[in-house]
């Protein structure tokens, strides 16, 4: 333990949420145990039904991770080879992964640099003859205008797969995420609104003929035991225990996004002296139903401090920060062969050189915050006034 005046604030505490609920988990874990059934149990079956009721959708199907819910997701909905999948440049590469691993052609797009959500002009710009899907990020939490995205998706006869991976119960427009389009994934990676104590994911889905096509490409690509129709199955599964625990955590997800939310509009509060000083929060345009997986901040060139110096002082105090993300998808090393230069996607080069996501989970305390704040507007000012160089 630090004996220092202030503790410092961590990026995420996911103590404070397993905490309460340890003996619940544990007897979950031993009913599972008891039980026998580790492979697609009754576990799953109950949390898929209750899980993709709570998102708007009539059928879930529990998967080893969030990646493969986007892949396996795609392919049921009848994506592959030779169709394009408009995706934006600035979201986690597992999305990119999801595309090409279900043998589709990542087509990026940009973002709006105030939302960070994906520009869903430049992407009607984007689609050819060939494109056959836009995948929507709902990045941070907050979800893309399901109005827009249902106009646009009509107008070009296009499948909407949404990319709800940090989105779990998020709304807008009085969607959920998850109910807007003929696919989503979710992920339940620990650190997720939603998290398991390992990895976990669900691809949700308004159709029951592409929900039992997903369920066999979970499985090996088998209808049933030994029977396969499917060539492009794989083995990738929600555990039962995984499954047994987020049935747990669920009920508590919307106090605590809630809680997330509300962490998030005394950040606003707390920073917005600082908008004249260039630091700029990520707009919310959905109010409530922003649910925050992340609270996010521009530090533009108006800031008279620079990000990593920011970072550091930040950390100097114990505060953790993170960047999300530092590269977008089309400038990662391992993708150059889909041919995407630097300035192809200006907001989202930019955005990825400014941004900084701040402490944010379920049961941050508003002191926290006001830590967080004050050592932000300590650096700021304090660098606002070092004199500069008379050339
Ligand atoms: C976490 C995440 C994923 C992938 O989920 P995993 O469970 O880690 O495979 C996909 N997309 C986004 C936007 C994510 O944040």
């Amino acid at each position: 333990m630090s004996h220092s005046a202030s503790p410092g604030v961590p990026f995420v505490d996911l103590s404070w949420q397993h905490a309460p609920l340890q003996t619940e988990i544990m007897a979950a874990v031993a009913a599972v145990l008891e039980q026998g059934d580790f492979v697609l149990g009754q576990a799953v079956r109950e949390f898929e039904a209750t899980f993709a009721a709570a998102s708007g959708a009539a059928y879930g199907v529990g998967m080893g991770c969030g990646t493969d819910a986007i892949a396996l997701g795609l392919q049921a909905c009848g994506i592959g080879a030779g169709d394009e999948v408009i995706l934006p440049a600035n979201t986690f590469v597992a999305t990119l992964i999801g595309v090409m691993r279900a043998g589709a052609t990542p087509v990026f797009v940009d973002c709006d640099p105030d939302t960070a959500l994906i520009d869903l002009a430049t992407a009607e710009a984007a689609i050819t003859p060939r494109t056959r899907a836009l995948l929507p990020v709902h990045l941070y939490g907050q979800m893309v205008s399901p109005r827009a995205l249902m106009a646009l998706a009509n107008r070009h006869d296009l499948l909407i797969f949404e990319d709800a991976a940090q989105a779990h119960l998020a709304e807008r427009e009085g969607y959920r995420a998850g109910s807007v389009g003929g696919g989503a994934a979710f992920s339940f990676y620990p650190s997720k609104n939603l998290g398991a104590l390992g990895d976990g994911g669900m691809f949700v889905t308004q159709q029951e003929l592409i929900a039992q096509t997903a369920r066999s490409l979970r499985n090996y690509g088998a209808v049933r035991k030994y029977f396969h129709t499917e060539a492009g199955g794989t083995n990738s599964r929600l555990d039962t225990l995984q499954a047994a625990v987020l049935s747990l955590k669920l009920p508590y997800l919307g106090d605590w996004n809630l809680s997330r939310n509300s962490t998030a509009g005394l950040y606003d509060q707390g920073l917005a002296s600082l908008a004249e000083m260039g630091i700029l929060p990520i707009r919310n345009d959905s109010g409530r139903g922003h649910i925050y997986h992340l609270y996010v901040v521009r530090v533009t060139p108006a800031c008279p401090i620079d990000r990593t110096t920011l970072q550091l002082a930040l950390e100097a105090a114990g505060i953790q920060t993170g960047i999300h993300y530092p590269v977008p998808c089309h400038l990662q090393p391992a993708f150059q062969s889909l041919g995407y230069q630097a300035g192809a996607f200006p907001q989202a080069e930019t955005l990825s050189q400014e941004i900084l996501s701040l402490p944010m989970y379920p049961g941050m305390t508003s002191t926290q915050v006001d830590q967080v704040v004050a050592v932000m507007t300590q650096a700021v000012h304090q660098s606002a006034r070092q004199p500069v160089d008379v050339v």
